[in-house]
């Protein structure tokens, strides 16, 4: 919980978050409502969160661990890219594990949620906003409530996320399609489990035999089955987000500094979204305008390279 100065223009604010009503009265932004994702088995609550750490993210733990003031903050299992829109299961108190953040706020009260990077874990709230120092959110749901009990690992089944996330980075690679295959590849298969476990949306298709479209020459991924098309619409502010969040999670810097992280762990060499274009072979470019025939808004284009399909790359191995 952070303790947050309340000044002139943010008067007004304050006061609407004390008529709203809040359980806790220091609590002036607790966690929303209960929804659904699919991602989570149980349902999740949106919780407000500030002062990430010097990477721009908050950690997520595999178990709540203590970190005292001015000690080496240890290293998480997985990481939330932001502090907005980040959803929670359930918060529990942990009175041997009071995590200070490097500002100096305290907390031993841990809240339950599953990482970008796909680890089930535990994020400390010290990184939540509003609240005082060792206090519960006054709105997210306790852990054993009104749900199965949330101790250990839920969900899996799927590639060995964050087991990948060690060792070197892959190369950046760029393999152009030369023709058709027969179906969908491993790595392309893998890709679209993973984006349907860690993003409401669904799939436009992976294999399809055919050109690129707009040329009479080129081949698509997809005619190598290597490119994933993922349902989202841009047009509404809902898919927008979701659409920029895949984007920005596969191409964040990782802790070491390693830039696209995720996309050349998994081998990703494109992705076309919303008019915009990444290829590994410009990766330092960024997300460049797109004028292709078709302008992506309606799913999330990501393309593979062949050992990214063939799950030869660090994020498959594990
Ligand atoms: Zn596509």
């Amino acid at each position: 919980m952070t303790r947050k100065l309340v000044l002139g223009a943010l008067a007004a604010a304050a006061v609407l978050a004390l008529t709203a009503g809040a359980a806790s009265a220091a609590d002036g932004s607790p966690c929303g409502a209960q929804v659904r994702q699919s991602w989570s088995p149980e349902p999740v609550q949106q919780c407000p969160l500030t002062a990430p750490l010097s990477n721009g993210w908050v950690p997520v733990y595999a178990q709540p661990v203590g970190h005292a003031a001015g000690a080496p903050v240890p290293g998480p299992a997985g990481w939330l890219h932001g502090t907005s829109g980040q959803y929670f299961v359930c918060q529990q108190q942990f009175g041997g594990a009071e995590y200070v953040h490097p500002r100096g706020w305290r907390n031993n009260w841990w809240a339950r949620t599953k990482s970008d990077d796909g680890v089930w874990g535990w994020t400390p709230e010290v990184f939540f906003s509003g609240g005082n120092n060792d206090e519960a959110d006054a709105g997210l749901r306790a852990c054993g409530s009104g749900g199965q009990e949330p101790s250990g690992p839920v969900g899996g089944g799927l590639p060995p996320v964050g087991g990948g996330s060690s060792g070197p980075v892959d190369a950046y690679r760029y393999d152009y399609a030369h023709g058709c295959t027969t179906g969908p590849s491993a790595g392309a298969k893998a890709l679209l489990a993973w984006l349907k476990k860690n993003y409401q949306g669904s799939s436009d298709g992976i294999y399809n035999c055919r050109k690129v479209r707009g040329s009479t020459k080129s081949f698509s991924l997809h005619a190598e089955g290597r490119a994933v098309d993922y349902h989202e619409n841009a047009g509404t502010r809902a898919g927008k987000a979701l659409g920029d969040k895949i984007v920005r999670t596969l191409l964040a810097s990782d802790r070491a500094g390693n830039a696209n992280a995720l996309a050349r762990r998994m081998g990703v060499q494109e992705i076309i979204w919303n008019r915009h274009i990444w290829t590994a072979d410009h990766a330092k470019q960024g997300m460049q305008p797109y004028d292709g025939v078709d302008p992506h808004t309606s799913h999330v284009h990501i393309g593979l390279n062949w050992p990214g399909a063939r799950m030869q790359t660090s994020f498959w191995r594990g």
